[in-house]
């Protein structure tokens, strides 16, 4: 069976487009308005000679940092649960929020295996937010633009132990 990737990180980080990226397909909805994710959506991944379920997941969207409750909720859990490796996904350009540290907190006591990822990470721009997402204690983070392909070869060698 192959293993089970779960995108998880707070709406407008691009997840759906990174999800898009390694389905190779438009099937996860990428919108420039936060909250489009509504529900959980499954592809099956390539990555180089890499294949995996990849699992994109909602961005908590209706949630603040301090009540991350409901269905969406409820859904993230499920899908870090039952994932064997999760990528948390940051935006290096805006730097992080309180919502990201949320969902640090929340994947760290899972205690799930985790790779942090630092999109929107293409030219020089994301640097900044990239050292700050390193502050988070998920090791080094493996910096990508989903969005132009970039860092590829960095996603998978971070994965490859996993699938
Ligand atoms: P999600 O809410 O986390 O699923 O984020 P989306 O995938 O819907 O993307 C949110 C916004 O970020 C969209 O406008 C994307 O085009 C943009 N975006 C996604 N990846 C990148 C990237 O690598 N670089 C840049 N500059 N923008 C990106
Ligand atoms: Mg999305």
């Amino acid at each position: 069976m192959p293993a089970t990737v779960a995108i998880v990180g707070r709406p407008n980080v691009g997840k759906s487009t990174l999800f898009n990226r390694l389905v190779g397909k438009r099937l996860a909805l990428v919108d420039d308005t936060p909250g489009v994710t509504r529900d959980r959506r499954e592809g099956d991944a390539r990555l180089g000679d890499l294949r995996f379920t990849i699992v994109d997941t909602a961005g908590l969207e209706e949630a603040d940092a301090d009540s991350l409750t409901g269905r969406m909720r409820a859904q993230t859990e499920e899908a870090i649960r039952a994932a064997d490796v999760v990528l948390f996904v940051v935006d290096s350009r805006s730097g992080l929020t309180p919502l990201d540290k949320t969902f640090g907190e929340l994947l760290r006591r899972t205690g799930q295996n985790v790779v942090l990822v630092a999109n929107k990470s293409e030219g020089t721009a994301g640097m900044a937010g990239a050292y700050e997402a390193y502050e988070m204690g998920f090791g080094d983070p493996v910096a990508v633009s989903a969005e132009h392909g970039e860092g590829m070869a960095s996603l998978y060698e971070a994965l490859e132990p996993y699938c």
